[in-house]
């Protein structure tokens, strides 16, 4: 574990359940990607974590950021990032965020329909818009692709009207599918779009930045490969479709920034054999999917969790969380084990959880309250 959050929940015992995050690992984190892709302008995606001492770190880092929402966009200003700084990302806003947004002074936003399209132009005269194509999310253990994106015809069309609407037709984005295990996505991904991109040159348009989303994957139980072959492969990919006329570089990351930053610390609140034969035991832990954990629906983010008797001898378990809802379940299926020493009242770990967990806590679902957070 992270040292600084080994000492602080050791020195401080704060009431469980709680994410604690070393913003400093933060801030290595996205150095660590700007190393590896000095060419790519970092837009850190707010929703994965939007505390707000991680925006103001990473602002003064100089990072831009990707935002979803009016609140994220304002999220951001108040943390000190410029309105030039910050993409309004999501493809579906409502007309009065675009406005007020702009009126914020926010000058690139992101689109996949005609109709979203026409609000921009109406909302934000003259911005610079990026179209969002859907590309294949294989390999991706959280997929994004059936809410998002729209074909390559269709994104010519939009982007040759995007001019006649009086908008700069600024560039391309997709993305791959959020902890995503294979470089071989990139790499078919710009190639789809840089298809469009020559295709929109020669039609007159002045497209001019490729958005390579997020995606880039955590280790949370099993490894992943490491940052900087997702680098090579994107560099090597764009050199071969732009050759040296490579385009303004856009990249989205928000689980790589902040996820292995994070710790949860919880509570065991029981542990249990529903049948007295059954070698399964059912671990219940003080959050559950709906204290945060919501990547573990289908089991697919598979967290790390260390106990105070690792080392012991294990046995096989079932994990679920408090509540008396039959989805808190968060690994049936996952073949997790875990120390046969395990009581209730011990604390245990969740690693790589500061992506994707404190805003997904429900408000007081049974009582329970919303998750606390701790920024050190
Ligand atoms: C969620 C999201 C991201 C961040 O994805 P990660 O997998 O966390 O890196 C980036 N861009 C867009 C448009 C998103 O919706």
């Amino acid at each position: 574990m992270i040292t600084k959050i080994a000492r602080f929940l050791a020195d401080v015992q704060p009431p469980t359940p709680c994410l604690v995050v070393d913003v400093e690992h933060v801030a290595r984190n996205w150095r660590v990607l700007r190393q590896a892709l000095p060419l790519a302008r970092i837009y850190y995606a707010v929703k994965a974590n939007p505390a707000a001492p991680v925006l103001a770190r990473l602002a003064s880092l100089g990072s831009c950021f990707d935002a979803a929402s009016l609140e994220e966009v304002e999220a951001c200003l108040a943390a000190g990032a410029a309105p030039a700084e910050i993409s309004f990302g999501n493809t579906v806003k409502k007309a009065s965020a675009i406005a007020r947004a702009f009126a914020l002074g926010v000058r690139l936003f992101a689109f996949d329909s005609a109709e979203e399209l026409a609000k921009l132009a109406a909302h934000a005269p003259g911005a610079q818009v990026y179209c969002r194509i859907a590309v294949d999310n294989a390999g991706a253990d959280w997929p994004l692709s059936r809410k998002f994106g729209t074909s390559v015809e269709a994104a010519r069309e939009l982007m040759l009207r995007a001019g006649e609407l009086g908008l700069d037709a600024f560039g391309l984005s997709f993305h791959v599918g959020s902890q995503q295990t294979d470089t071989l996505s990139y790499e078919a991904a710009i190639a789809r779009v840089a298809m469009l991109f020559t295709d929109l040159r020669a039609r007159g348009v002045d497209i001019r930045m490729v958005n390579l989303g997020g995606g880039f994957p955590v280790r949370y139980r099993g490894d992943v490969p490491p940052i900087e072959r997702f680098a090579e492969a994107i560099m090597h990919a764009m050199t071969r479709h732009f050759g040296n006329a490579i385009p303004e570089m856009v990249i989205e990351p928000g689980r790589f920034v902040v996820a292995e930053a994070g710790v949860v610390s919880s509570e065991v609140v029981l542990v249990s054999r529903r049948d007295r034969e059954d070698p399964l035991r059912w671990v219940y832990l003080d959050i559950g999917r709906f204290g945060g954990l919501a990547e573990t629906e289908g089991e697919a983010i598979r967290y790390a969790i260390t106990t105070p008797h690792d080392g012991g001898e294990t046995g096989p378990v079932a994990i679920a969380g408090p509540t008396c809802d039959g989805a808190d379940i968060l690994y049936e299926r996952a073949s997790y084990r875990l120390p046969l020493a395990l009581r209730d009242g011990d604390r245990v770990q969740l690693h790589a959880t500061g992506a994707y967990v404190s805003t997904y806590a429900s408000q007081g679902f049974n009582g329970f309250a919303p998750l606390a957070e701790h920024y050190i």
